[in-house]
């Protein structure tokens, strides 16, 4: 492990010591361990080992809460299990906050008394974030979002590229920087890396719309790894790039792209860390899609679409971003089967990929053992098709079903929102 200097020590127990509000010290107080959230989560489903408990995940941080902030916990640790912040305390912090969980929130739902474990978690990680502890994967997905506008680090002619290749191949227009548009749409950067077609679909339900939109070429990254590092100053600085772009371009509506982190952090933590409210509306494309079909913005005829779906609900869009009823709105009147996965919505288990764990390719093995639940929630299903709003699910999903031999097929809601399109 790297060496931690005193000061950055001290800075990461400040955290606990003087929290912002009194809703740290409530959360690191209430946990009764009673156990009631081990089966929640999909890691201890999983793996089956105590460390893998959330309740667990949250002792982690109260254990050092304890030592440094309560008066048994200063004078008896032993006594009180109160932790020191050395190298294996910090070791088992890095493997449990980071590589163990995806900060889904489902044992929220299931904890007796509701602690936020998530809050928790990210709290640790801010700690880890403030000693320069985040794992180097995690880190270099959150340093190139910061050089270079977005997160795998796709130089601007590659993008230019890809969306003239769309446009070419699927007529349909793609604006780009277009000034003084409606709409600002944004991207996860594995649409342009690796699922392009995901933009032109959108693209095609905006011009049946007849949205006045854009992409920006400089800032078109719907994500924020900052928000999952917990370095709060990387996760502002990302989140401000977004705005100033939105501003720059005089766009009066953000369209938050398929994302259900990015959804999250720029919606509902960006105000929180810029300290201010948008002077534009915030919409997701899920919102968007139901507002278009409900109005007869856009016509669909779920009979274009011919074969079995389920639906994977992503953690920050449903559970955490509360777009249940939007997103079945929108499936159900664009496919003509749908078949839920037990269990589903806000009780839904996350795919696996979430909380960075897909940029941390050093818990590559365990992540995709987890997504074994997903596997098998898919295969009780019988659906051939897994409509998911989320990239970063996508990408899970797509290795899930390569890992567990699924032979389904993987697709965003635009594509099949696109595909149920009634051209006039
Ligand atoms: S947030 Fe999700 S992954 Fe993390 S402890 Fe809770 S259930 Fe497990
Ligand atoms: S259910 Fe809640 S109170 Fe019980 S052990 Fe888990 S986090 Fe603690």
């Amino acid at each position: 492990m790297k060496e931690i200097t005193p000061e950055q020590r001290q800075k990461a127990l400040d955290i606990l010591i003087h929290p912002s509000d009194s809703k740290l010290i409530t959360h690191l107080n209430a946990c009764v361990h009673c156990g009631l959230c081990e089966t929640s989560c999909l890691f201890w489903k999983t793996f089956k080992e105590p460390k893998y408990i959330p309740g667990k995940k949250v002792d982690m941080v109260s254990s050092i809460y304890r030592r440094y902030c309560t008066f048994l916990g200063k004078t008896v640790p032993k006594l009180n299990h109160a932790r020191e912040m050395d190298e294996n305390t910090l070791t088992e912090m890095i493997d449990s906050l980071f590589g163990a969980c995806t900060m889904c929130g489902r044992c929220v739902k299931h904890c007796s008394i509701g602690v936020d474990i998530p809050f928790v978690v990210r709290t640790g990680r801010r700690m880890l974030a403030t000693m320069g502890l985040v794992p180097e994967t995690l880190q270099a997905t959150v340093d190139a979002a910061i050089n270079t506008g977005n997160n795998m680090g796709i130089p601007t002619e590659d993008f230019v590229d890809t969306i003239e290749w769309m446009e070419e191949d699927e007529e349909v227009p793609i604006p780009l920087n277009k000034e003084d548009a409606d709409v600002l749409y944004t991207l996860n950067p594995r649409e342009p890396k690796f699922f392009p077609l995901s933009i032109a679909a959108a693209a095609k339900i905006f011009q049946q719309a007849e949205v006045n939109w854009t992409l920006s070429t400089e800032m078109y990254d719907v994500t924020n790894y900052g928000y999952f590092s917990g370095n709060d100053a990387e996760a502002t600085a990302i989140a401000k790039h977004m705005f100033d772009e939105v501003h720059k371009l005089h766009c009066n509506t953000l369209v938050l792209g398929e994302c259900g982190h990015g959804s999250r952090a720029l919606r509902w933590e960006a105000p929180n860390y810029l300290k201010t409210h948008p002077d534009f509306k915030i919409i997701t494309l899920i919102e968007m899609l139901e507002n278009f079909i409900k109005s007869g913005r856009i016509k669909v005829d779920k009979n274009l679409n011919t074969k079995k779906y389920t639906i994977h609900d992503p953690c920050n869009i449903v559970r955490n971003g509360g777009l249940y009823n939007s997103l079945r709105y929108v499936v159900r009147q664009v496919v003509p089967e749908l078949v839920e996965m037990d269990p589903n919505g806000s009780d839904n288990f996350c795919c696996g990929g979430g909380g960075g764990m897909l940029a941390m390719s050093e818990y590559n093995e365990r992540r995709l053992k987890v997504g074994e639940i997903k596997a098998n929630q898919i295969k009780a299903t019988g659906a051939t098709v897994v409509i998911t709003p989320c990239h970063n699910c996508v990408d899970q999903l797509t290795q899930i079903n390569h890992t567990y031999n699924l032979n389904v097929e993987i697709k965003s809601l635009a594509e099949v929102v696109a595909d149920a399109l009634v051209v006039e």
